[in-house]
């Protein structure tokens, strides 16, 4: 295959001057960060005055963590470290996890930004010929915008979209050619669920790629996308501390995500003793954010869970690549003293080829114990009044999600299209157990 990258020079640099780069920069973003009141206050009990008492890379770990609750503290302005005047955007984490957090740009910090995006959308084989649909939210949520600048960055045609109406989806795509969409994965199973149902036939469209982030998906939640649209899918990250997407991003090769390092520093810890990991195990992602100086964020505890691959990549990039994220610390759910992440559950039903593409899971409170209850939708390929292959393929999930969580859970089987689709990002779990407080 032949890879094609948006700066050669930055994207293959050799690992010893990527790595002097990364110090320069991360000195820079130290600068940056003791403008702001929250490192000002900060930095200097961890013996960080100024930028030269950062010498070498290892001297990172000197910085202590920053996480989203000091973003919160900090809420609205202590992470500003330009004049307000210099400000021209701000954008705002979903919320997913309580209350959301805003970041602000200046005119360089967008199109720093921008770069890293059209470096990841030119990386999965785009062009200027391409027709780009933009399924994703605009708005505070980072995705929309971001995705959008960094495809007219490359010189795509990039449609507006935004996500939801399904039927307006389909017309754009047929009346512009879109080649390439963005969706988080589970609007991309409903849009084929629903194509599937209005009967729009596949030669009717051209698309030949997606990019699909801003919630965790299994490989074969991947495959079957893949599959369905007969297309390939490259998987996205990134959050809106370091900037939004752009952050990590998959190359032609579609085997993990290329961190762009000469923007973001890279680390996985233990999420208990904070202790750092080698490459190749699983642990909590912490990001330094080097590329915006309106809010410089260092050592970020993202809570989401990866690991960096130890093998160099079949592109030829020296960027380390990140292991396909499995949910975040705080996904995890107790459900009777057992510890469960939905994207177990995720992996386990996805990879049957009689499941459909949504599913819920919920959780309630039953006397003194919790039930778990995953509803699933069946493939349009299962007849829903023929009772006796229904009642074995329940208990075949179950007895699935029972070999992966070790919980018996409760399957309930739904028709397709029947259960609830986000337009954002999806809701996996209804915890509708009481809250201690
Ligand atoms: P919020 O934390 O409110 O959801 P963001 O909108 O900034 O804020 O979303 C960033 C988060 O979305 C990431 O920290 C991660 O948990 C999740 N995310 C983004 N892209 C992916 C991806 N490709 N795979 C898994 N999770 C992702
Ligand atoms: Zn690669």
């Amino acid at each position: 295959m032949k890879y094609q990258y948006w700066n050669p020079e930055l994207e293959t640099m050799p690992r010893p001057e990527l790595e002097a780069l990364q110090l320069e920069r991360l000195r820079t973003a130290v600068g940056w960060a003791l403008r702001t009141p929250f490192y000002r206050e900060r930095l200097p009990g961890a013996g960080i005055k100024s930028a030269d008492d950062i010498k070498t890379l290892d001297d990172i770990k000197r910085i202590p963590f920053t996480t989203k609750n000091d973003l919160r503290d900090a809420f609205p302005y202590g992470l500003l470290g330009i004049p307000k005047e210099e400000v021209v955007r701000l954008h705002a984490s979903s919320g997913t996890t309580g209350i959301p957090t805003t970041i602000y740009f200046s005119r360089e910090d967008i199109k720093r930004w921008t770069g890293y995006v059209a470096r990841c959308v030119y990386g999965t084989g785009c062009t200027r010929d391409d027709v780009f649909q933009n399924m994703i939210t605009y708005g505070l949520f980072t995705g929309g915008l971001g995705l959008h600048a960094g495809g007219e960055e490359v010189g795509m045609l990039v449609i507006p979209s935004g996500p939801g109406n399904t039927a307006r989806q389909f017309r754009l795509m047929q009346d512009f050619g879109t080649t390439v969409v963005h969706a988080t994965p589970s609007f991309l199973l409903h849009v084929e669920s629903i194509m599937r149902a209005e009967g729009v036939s596949r030669d009717s469209i051209r698309l030949k790629r997606a990019f699909a982030g801003a919630e965790p998906y299994s490989e074969d939640t991947r495959r079957r996308i893949e599959k369905l649209l007969g297309i390939d899918v490259y998987n996205s990250y990134g959050l809106s501390e370091m900037n939004g997407p752009g952050v990590a991003f998959e190359c032609q090769a579609k085997d993990g995500m290329h961190l762009w390092e000469d923007g973001y520093i890279g680390e996985i810890v233990d999420p208990q003793t904070l202790e750092p990991l080698p490459d190749g195990e699983t642990g909590e992602l912490v990001l330094s954010c080097l590329c915006r100086e309106a809010t410089p964020i260092l050592r970020y505890r993202t809570r989401d869970l990866s690991a960096f691959y130890t093998e160099p990549c079949a592109c030829g990039r020296t960027h380390r690549r990140l292991r396909r994220i499995t949910g975040r610390t705080d996904d995890m759910l107790i459900v009777n003293g057992v510890n469960v992440f939905p994207s177990q559950i995720e992996e386990a039903i996805m990879a049957m080829r009689e499941v459909g593409n949504n599913y819920l899971i919920v959780i309630e409170k039953e006397g003194v114990l919790d039930r778990l209850t995953v509803k699933v939708e069946v493939g349009p390929d299962i007849f829903m009044d023929d009772a006796r292959p229904l009642n074995a393929l329940r208990e075949r999930i179950r007895k699935t999600i029972q070999a992966s969580i070790t919980i018996n859970p409760r399957v309930e089987l739904h028709e397709p299209g029947a259960l609830p689709v986000s337009e954002g990002k999806a809701q996996r779990v209804r915890d509708g157990r009481p809250k201690d407080i």
